[in-house]
């Protein structure tokens, strides 16, 4: 992996014991950074970061971003928001809450430290697209008052909120729109249909297919997701975002179900339920900005990444941390 810093520093990641915050913090640790790991545990998870318990560059804080924090860091990463509809809607006060104070608070700290920030966007501000793929001048499509409204609209705040702390307060920003992202250390209940389909499967339970299946979605690999964000956080202070990660292998939800049972070797079969409302119709991002801005592209295909991923959920049932009820 190329290294994308030139010198050491202190790092600030807030959702840094989740899905994608654990993987960063790996990396930059990696890196011979600093780290200070701000999460308050709602849907992230001391597992994922229980191998860094000694080690001697990194800092856990149990903290809710929706308060102010004061630390002293050289760089901020914002991850920390749950990500999934399961979690994202079980309280949607507190979802829009830490997606907005959560930014204030943060985009107030690097202004006070004069240091870089970067948010971690979605996909999610295109809501049912109509363009396709989903090019980063796309206003979107979003339904503001429907159950996806508090993350999709939440999401859209904190981007007007640090492009205001940018052109107001003159703050270095850097805004990342993360396209769906799978890999080990995704939640094993938070209901995505990567982590829903490879669990079904390793227990030979029916794979749950929401509508038809038609749907799609395009699918990256966690290592290449934090590689684009390493080097959008490393690139000129001119490139500010917002800028689309993701990979444009676009496949159907029903093909990723067949997929997902191909791979695990299962006896599972498709079942049909009813699609939730405002999902949406398809999503594939268009990477031309990062490939010209950040000369990033995903390397890991959908079928390498499904592999370790399979693993790390035979994993996690093996040990019994996933019930086989
Ligand atoms: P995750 O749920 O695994 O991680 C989010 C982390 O934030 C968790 O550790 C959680 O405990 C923490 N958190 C939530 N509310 C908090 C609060 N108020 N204060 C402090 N910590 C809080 O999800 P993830 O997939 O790792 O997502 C990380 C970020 O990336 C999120 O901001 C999400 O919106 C964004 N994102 C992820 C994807 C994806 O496919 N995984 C896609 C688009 C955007
Ligand atoms: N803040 C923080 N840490 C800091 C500085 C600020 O958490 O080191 C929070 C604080 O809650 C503040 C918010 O960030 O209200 C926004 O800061 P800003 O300076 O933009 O505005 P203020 O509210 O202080 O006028
Ligand atoms: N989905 C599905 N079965 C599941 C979980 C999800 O068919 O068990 C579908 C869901 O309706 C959506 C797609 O898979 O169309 C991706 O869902 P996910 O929650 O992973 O991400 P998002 O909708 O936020 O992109």
């Amino acid at each position: 992996m190329t290294r994308l810093y030139d010198s050491r520093k202190r790092i600030l990641v807030t959702g840094g014991a989740g899905f994608l915050g654990s993987h960063l913090v790996d990396r930059l640790l990696g890196e011979g950074h600093e780290v200070l790991c701000v999460d308050n545990l709602f849907t992230g998870t001391k597992r994922n970061i229980d191998h860094l318990h000694n080690h001697p560059r990194f800092e856990f804080l149990r903290h809710d971003v929706c308060f102010p924090l004061y630390v002293e860091v050289d760089e901020i990463y914002n991850l920390a928001c749950p990500a999934s509809p399961i979690h994202y809607q079980h309280d949607p006060v507190q979802t829009t809450k830490t997606s907005v104070h959560g930014a204030i608070n943060m985009l107030g700290l690097a202004k006070r430290l004069k240091c870089k920030v970067l948010q971690a966007s979605t996909s999610e501000v295109y809501g049912d697209p109509a363009v396709h793929p989903q090019t980063e001048d796309y206003w979107g499509n979003v339904n503001p008052i429907g159950l996806r409204s508090c993350y999709d609209e939440g999401k859209r705040c904190a981007e007007t909120l640090f492009f205001d702390y940018h052109r107001q307060h003159g703050l270095k920003i850097k805004v990342l729109r993360i396209f769906n992202t799978f890999g080990p250390r995704m939640h094993p209940n938070d209901g995505r249909v990567v982590s829903n389909f490879i669990v079904q499967a390793l227990l030979n339970r029916s794979i749950s297919i929401y509508g038809d299946g038609t749907q799609t979605r395009s699918f990256c690999y966690v290592d290449d997701l934090v590689d684009g964000m390493l080097r959008l956080m490393n690139s000129d202070d001119s490139v500010i975002g917002p800028i689309n990660i993701g990979n444009p292998g676009e496949f159907t939800i029903r093909e990723l179900g067949e997929k997902t049972i191909e791979k695990t070797g299962s006896n599972s079969k498709l079942t049909f339920h009813p699609l939730p409302s405002d999902d949406p119709k398809q999503r594939q991002p268009d990477i031309t900005k990062a490939r010209e801005l950040l000369r990033w592209e995903p390397k890991v295909a959908l079928d390498d990444g499904l592999a370790p991923t399979i693993a790390y959920f035979r994993q996690l049932i093996e040990s019994g941390a996933i019930g086989e009820e």
